[in-house]
């Protein structure tokens, strides 16, 4: 319910510029209590909005604050932010179990880490997380509610959601599922943008062009959070109202644009490495269709295909390259491989290896005495790679193609 702005961690990750911030919490003009707890603890920033009714909401949105605090990650990090959510979240669970608060209790949960023009959010339930950018709101986070997920799914409009029966209903929140994860958002900010954190009682009074008009218009991070508020209560102020406002602050447009740039470039290389791994695994896999190959039996007749012996989409992954005219019963195979070869396929690197092969059991036949220990090591050696569990052609079609 209160701001936490604790000696001990104001300062300890601070490192550059300082943001800039101003925050209030109000209880609104129709609850007679605030459930909504906060943070503002540069680099670390959070709004818990709690729910469970008789005092257990603003329980579940304090303890998940000050566990949030306890946990805070030393660098802006998203799944070291998640780490910390997660720790908030058993924490609540734990409350609830030993008897503070009661059962049933949560919390939203949006909580970010602003550390020089790196800022990550992690975002659990419908308090909101915007940024505004050269004068335009960007909202960062997607809210877990039914009303996001109807107007997504196109059953209702944003306006029809702020009238709807189940408005308040979420779809996740702190306090009840022990594996329950936020959602991570990572980007660049620069210098001028600013942060906005904020309960479902300021986003659900306060439409985003006002939001937006306010932020741009108000400097003073505090003056503009204590407006915000006001909005909210001038609109109705039905639920308890919490906005934190933070000022990115920093050098020159000259390293803004760098940044940007830098921004770009990274997302860039990402996007160039993805499509080389995508483009690389399709090629490796078509290289290896186009020269692999296998033996296998058609008639009584030894027949060498190219691909392998399997269907994806009923597509044939495999076409005949030759009939060899060697008859199988005269190779004298191993009955090992002699039943690979006739009841299923035995595959080669290439066509060549698989003539290579075929030859090596004519050989067999023709030398007067062969030693059936050696014949049957040079086979395995050979065969080890055949798949035998593969969707393998049946026989007929092997010779049809
Ligand atoms: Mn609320």
């Amino acid at each position: 319910m209160s701001a936490r702005n604790t000696a001990a961690h104001r300062g300890r990750h601070a490192r550059g510029a300082m943001p800039s911030y101003g925050s209030r919490t109000d209880v609104g003009l129709v609850r007679d209590h605030n459930e909504d707890s906060l943070v503002v603890s540069p680099p670390l920033f959070a709004v818990a909005d709690g729910m469970g009714g008789h005092a257990a909401g603003e329980v579940a949105s304090e303890v998940a604050v000050q566990v949030l605090s306890q946990h805070t990650p030393s660098v802006a990090d998203g799944d070291d932010l998640a780490r910390a959510v997660v720790a908030a979240n058993r924490a609540v669970i734990r409350a609830a179990r030993e008897g503070l608060g009661r059962e049933g209790m949560g919390t939203t949960m949006t909580a970010a880490m602003l550390d020089g023009n790196k800022l990550v959010v992690a975002q659990v339930g419908d308090s909101r997380a915007y940024l505004l950018h050269r004068g335009a709101l960007q909202r960062i986070t997607r809210d877990h509610s039914l009303m996001a997920d109807y107007i997504e799914s196109g059953k209702i409009t944003e306006e029809e959601a702020k009238t709807h029966p189940q408005r308040s209903v979420i779809t996740r929140a702190l306090g009840s599922d022990p594996n329950t994860l936020p959602d991570i958002y990572e980007m660049n900010v620069a210098p001028g943008d600013k942060l906005l954190l904020c309960s479902d009682g300021l986003s659900g009074m306060v439409d985003d062009p006002l939001l937006e008009s306010t932020l741009a218009r108000i400097d003073d991070p505090q003056r503009c959070a204590d407006i915000l508020v006001d909005q909210a209560i001038s609109a109705g102020g039905v639920d308890n109202i919490t906005a934190v406002v933070v000022n990115v602050e920093g050098g020159a447009a000259a390293a803004v644009a760098k940044e940007e740039r830098r921004g770009k470039l990274g997302v860039i290389a990402i996007i160039v490495m993805l499509a080389l791994i995508l483009i690389g695994g399709a090629i490796g896999i078509n290289a290896y269709l186009n020269t692999a190959a296998f033996l296998t039996e058609d008639n009584g007749e030894v027949v060498i295909c190219r691909g392998v012996p399997a269907e994806v989409l009923g597509i044939k992954l495999w076409e005949l390259d030759q009939r060899t005219g060697v008859d199988v019963d005269n190779l004298q195979l191993p009955p090992n491989t002699k039943s690979r070869l006739t009841e299923e396929t035995i595959q080669t690197d290439s066509v060549e290896d698989a003539e290579e092969l075929l030859q090596t059991w004519q050989n067999q036949v023709s030398s007067p005495t062969p030693d059936p220990k050696s014949s049957d090591k040079a086979n395995d050696e050979k065969t080890e790679d055949s798949s035998s569990d593969s969707a393998a052609p049946t026989k007929s079609e092997g010779g049809e193609n």
